[in-house]
């Protein structure tokens, strides 16, 4: 295996994803002009696209350090464009758009790349105006997808893509990215990586943000303080709250970064006079801003959920005798507890209401009700 090109250093624990790339890069000017990347939420799906980009745009063959990568590090490559969205779904006039981008010629590079992060979120009219330029792009057009997997794509769309699957990275691998790349002490590095289940995204923001630790922690502790039906009310109603300040606190601080980003792109200072075309940007900004927040309540919950699951999937370890490390080592002492006073049945009963309480919030069925009904289920019924 030769070495992979420097941009693929922060892909972690992808080596054959990487390996699969590198060779495709190495067999000349014949790039396949359509990838789709597969793997959970957090496996780096886009920060595998954008590292292929900037090897296949780079004159170096993806040094890292040329103006070339350092702009689609920035997100600011003209030849680079990327469709997210915080919408449940990828509205049909969004994607209208990002073809007509598609359709140009690049500006500086040899390619124009266009990656669409959440692939998955779009309807079947959607996809089916996706799938004319699929077929055929312009010549230096290539097409990058990602999806959680390779089901959640029209068949259509999946058999003119080339895929490259992710693996979840281990918990080791993302501990040694936050200790490396952000200064995170190795114990607590170690600890967010396990808590956040591997995924890069939470674990590098439990690790650098005592607030969202701490509201983590006590929305486990609210779940295993649940007794009879009045804790069982009390621990809804903290859950509830928990996620609405979590919701609320990571919106904030991503509405901060972007303005901060924004302002950059523009050149400008806060406390200059702006233009009137800047101002105009930055309202546009705010707007899209505002619709997200609606949507961040609910998100918070959803994370205290997966949380949830973690917690009980502990207990079930536990109880099975497996020899698999705990998501909440933390928790050890309390994990052990529940796993003694209670059955096997209740537990995965807890991890199949806690699913179904996902799915049925995501329909907007009254969450106060949900989490209520919820709560009571996870009350421990001890068997001895
Ligand atoms: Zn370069």
């Amino acid at each position: 295996m030769e070495t992979a090109p420097r941009v693929f250093r922060d892909v972690i624990s992808q080596p054959e994803a990487v390996e699969e790339l590198r060779r495709s890069m190495s067999q000349g000017n014949d790039i396949h002009h359509a990838w789709l990347f597969t793997g959970p939420p957090g496996s780096g799906r886009s920060q595998i696209a954008l590292a292929f980009a900037a090897a296949l745009l780079c004159s170096e063959g993806g040094c890292g350090f040329c103006n070339s990568c350092e702009m689609i590090r920035a997100g600011s490559h003209p030849d680079v464009q990327v469709l997210n969205t915080e919408r449940v779904q990828i509205s049909i006039d969004e994607v209208t758009e990002f073809i007509d981008k598609s359709l140009t010629m690049p500006a500086v590079g040899k390619y124009r790349i266009m990656v669409i992060e959440d692939a998955d979120r779009m309807m079947e009219r959607t996809s089916n105006l996706l799938l004319k330029s699929l077929e055929e792009p312009p010549k230096g057009t290539i097409w990058m997808l990602c999806a959680p997997s390779e089901a959640d794509l029209l068949p259509t769309i999946r058999s003119r893509v080339r895929r490259v699957q992710l693996k979840v990275p281990s918990v080791e691998s993302v501990a040694m990215l936050l200790v490396e790349k952000y200064g995170v002490p190795f114990e607590l590095a170690q600890l967010s990586a396990a808590q956040a289940q591997s995924h890069v995204g939470m674990a590098r923001r439990l690790a650098t943000n005592a607030g969202a630790r701490d509201r983590r922690k006590q929305a486990l502790l609210a779940a295993l303080s649940i007794v009879d039906i009045p804790s069982a009310m009390q621990a809804a109603e903290t859950l509830a709250k928990l996620g609405e300040s979590d919701g609320a606190q990571l919106s904030g601080e991503q509405d901060e970064q972007e303005r901060k980003d924004l302002m950059i792109q523009l050149g400008v200072s806060e406390d200059q006079k702006l233009t009137p075309s800047a101002r105009a940007q930055l309202r546009r900004l705010e707007e899209a801003q505002k619709r997200r927040a609606t949507r961040s309540k609910r998100d918070g919950l959803d994370r205290i959920f997966v949380d949830l699951m973690g917690l009980y999937r502990d207990v079930l370890t536990v109880q099975l005798g497996a020899k698999e490390f705990l998501i909440n080592p933390d928790l050890a002492h309390e994990i052990n507890l529940l796993a003694a006073e209670t059955s096997q049945a209740q537990i995965i009963r807890n991890i199949e209401e806690i699913e179904k309480t996902r799915y049925r919030i995501e329909r907007n069925v009254k969450e106060s009700l949900l989490l209520d009904s919820l709560a009571i289920t996870l009350r421990r019924k001890k068997v001895r």
